[in-house]
């Protein structure tokens, strides 16, 4: 299936939106675009922007809103996102939503993913990553066959930084006061566009989720 839209997919960190994300990409042919791992990208390559996002991501604060806004401008003036794209974890502030407006870039779709708190420390201090291949696994809802290590080249997990329990902590609060508005302010806009607002409970299954969300781009 393909669809020409601009997509956002909003939710507290550690919502689903990243499993969610990859199956809407595949599924409607559509460039993932996730903030978050282009981030981690330029840090693992030492870039300029990697540099200066580190000590910020590591805390679980946000990078500044000038630096993302560039980095999306660039990323969404390439040829394959001119037919539609799906934002994740972007925006996450009012300006980089403000931002988007300035530059006449107009969103069809935001798709919310709601999950509360105490639901989202639980699932992020289990999360575990494999650190040169991104992959991602879960000590209980997604293990990997061998206790601690990558199901692929046998390597030690980690725990990323800023899914330890305190920066999580830290990431929830930035979300309720940084992020959470964006509800309201896309809710608002609503009213007054095309714009396709879907909420869905996160806590479903990952495969209720996804048909929830299918169905509701098919439409
Ligand atoms: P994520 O993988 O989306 O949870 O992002 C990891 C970290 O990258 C966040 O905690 C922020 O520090 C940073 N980051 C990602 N996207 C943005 C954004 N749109 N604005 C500011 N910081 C961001």
């Amino acid at each position: 299936m393909f669809i020409e839209m601009n997509l956002i997919i909003l939710g507290p960190p550690g919502a689903g939106k990243g499993t969610q994300a990859t199956f809407i990409a595949t599924e409607f042919n559509i460039p993932h675009i996730s903030t978050g791992d282009m981030l981690r990208e330029a840090i693992k390559k030492g870039t300029n922007l990697g540099q200066k996002a580190k000590e910020v991501m590591d805390a679980g604060n946000l990078v500044s809103d000038d630096l993302i806004i560039e980095l999306v401008k660039e990323r969404i003036s390439e040829s394959d996102c001119s037919q539609g794209f799906l934002f994740d974890g972007f925006p996450r502030t009012i300006p980089q939503a403000e931002a988007l407006e300035k530059n006449n870039i107009q969103i069809d779709g935001v798709i919310e993913l709601k999950v509360p708190d105490d639901e989202i420390l639980k699932r992020m201090s289990g999360r575990r990553i494999h650190l040169n291949s991104g992959r991602t696994y879960h000590v209980d809802f997604n293990p990997p066959l061998i206790e601690g290590l990558d199901d692929e080249t046998g390597e030690e997990l980690i725990i990323r930084k800023d899914d330890e329990p305190e920066t999580v902590k830290d990431r929830l609060k930035v979300y309720w006061k940084q992020t959470q508005p964006l509800i309201e302010y896309y809710l608002g806009n609503k009213e007054n566009s095309n714009l396709d607002y879907f909420s869905v409970e996160g806590t479903l299954s990952v495969e209720e989720i996804k048909n929830n969300i299918k169905e509701f781009l098919s439409k």
